[in-house]
């Protein structure tokens, strides 16, 4: 890590500012970010919380829209504020020190910066802080390492784990009311559990058959997939030059997402009402086990991002678990341990070690975790990615 650390500063130190920047001046290039920042944000975020809104359908009530717009705004000002801070204090260093070095490139500017998120409403910060874990856990996935490849060499390990996780996360909402993005909310009981009320029943949706119930998530989670395979294929498009060659072309469209929404919680709803129908099992635990069922959509659509929410979720279930049932304990140092507020720590922390293994290591970020870098910079970050990774290959190219 030394001579690697030694090797990076002799190299990059030969670069200017204006080679990160592309030719124009710090001052310019800190105006630039100011205008560009925000809208690149924006152009992230606007698509995530208009899902949010589509979500609610029938039920979105004034009270619901007007948090949503209010964690949209947070979370636009606050990552702005962070990208554009981040630009700033990457030049500020430069004039400090006279010269880039390993750290005081990105991996500093991105802690400083990252502080800023924390301006944010709760719920922003949640997604924030999710997001980034996510992004760890996937830079730690690709790792040349025989935990990583034998994870992400296996279908079977990853959906048994996928499997586990679903449990966990259900589990969490339905017994503890844990927040954050899933694919679905978890099944109630709306029927008392006496035992003449629901014999050779269904304790979960009085109004519907066990088959409409099922198709009626399945339906709703179709559409709710197919509006981002849509944004997916606008984005696609967005990228091509324009000809009417490119709209009509089928290969736009590609079903993913809706059809991976539709299985899992097909296989949820489905699960849990023949559970419940031949009384497997205590209502609870009938839940669990369809939960886990639902995994085993990761089976026939793989998605790696979905796998790191999905460990990242369970892991903050399991932890909220922990702080729950050690809250009672007379011992000091659990007690401090329990309540410490790792998050303001880790937070930004993680995010500028993965800001930082982007540019000296790309091949271990996934894409999202590089639009989430290019939205918060305005790509300011793949400047510098493509220029250090450069200066390496130059400075092999010496050796
Ligand atoms: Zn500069
Ligand atoms: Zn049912």
């Amino acid at each position: 890590m030394a001579n690697f650390s030694k090797f990076f500063n002799e190299h990059l130190s030969t670069l200017n500012c204006r080679d990160f920047h592309e030719g124009i001046s710090c001052k310019r290039h800190i105006i630039n970010s100011c205008l560009y920042c925000p809208l690149s944000v924006m152009k992230m975020f606007t698509p995530i919380y208009l899902l949010a809104i589509i979500r609610k359908n029938r039920n979105l009530t004034k009270e619901d829209l007007k948090e949503i717009l209010l964690n949209y705004r947070s979370c636009i000002i606050s990552a702005s504020i962070t990208g554009i801070t981040c630009n700033y204090v990457s030049c500020l260093h430069r004039l400090f020190f006279r010269k880039h070095s390993m750290y005081t490139l990105i991996f500093i500017p991105a802690w400083y910066s990252a502080h800023f998120m924390f301006l944010s409403t709760k719920a922003v910060l949640e997604m924030s802080t999710t997001a980034v874990y996510q992004h760890f856990l996937d830079t730690l996935l690709r790792r040349n390492n025989v935990v990583s490849k034998t994870i992400y060499g296996s279908k079977a390990i990853q959906t048994a784990i996928f499997m586990l996780c679903s449990a966990l996360i259900l589990y969490g909402k339905s017994a503890f009311n844990m927040k954050g993005f899933w694919l679905t909310k978890p099944n109630r009981s709306t029927i008392s559990e006496k035992r003449g009320d629901f014999e050779h029943r269904c304790n979960m949706h009085p109004n519907l058959s066990c088959g409409n119930f099922v198709l009626e998530g399945v339906c709703k989670n179709f559409l709710m997939g197919l509006v981002i395979d849509c944004l997916n294929a606008l984005k696609r498009i967005s990228k091509r030059p324009l000809s009417t060659k490119t709209w009509t072309k089928k290969r736009n469209l590609r079903l993913y997402w809706g059809p991976l929404f539709s299985l899992y919680v097909g296989l949820y709803r489905l699960t849990h009402c023949l559970l419940n129908r031949f009384h497997v099992a205590p209502g609870e635990l009938n839940h669990i086990l369809a939960a886990c069922c639902a995994g085993l959509s990761h089976f026939f659509y793989p998605e790696m991002a979905l796998f790191n929410l999905a460990a990242v979720h369970a892991f903050l279930t399991l932890w909220r678990m922990f702080q729950i049932y050690g809250a009672g304990t007379e011992n000091k140092i659990s007690k401090a341990l329990l309540n410490f507020p790792y998050t303001y720590v880790l937070y930004p922390l993680i995010q500028a070690h993965c800001i930082h293994i982007y540019i000296t290591r790309p091949q271990l970020c996934g894409p999202l975790q590089l639009a989430v870098n290019n939205s918060f910079t305005n790509n300011y970050s793949t400047a510098i990615m493509k220029k250090v990774q450069e200066a390496i290959k130059r400075g092999k190219g010496l050796q």
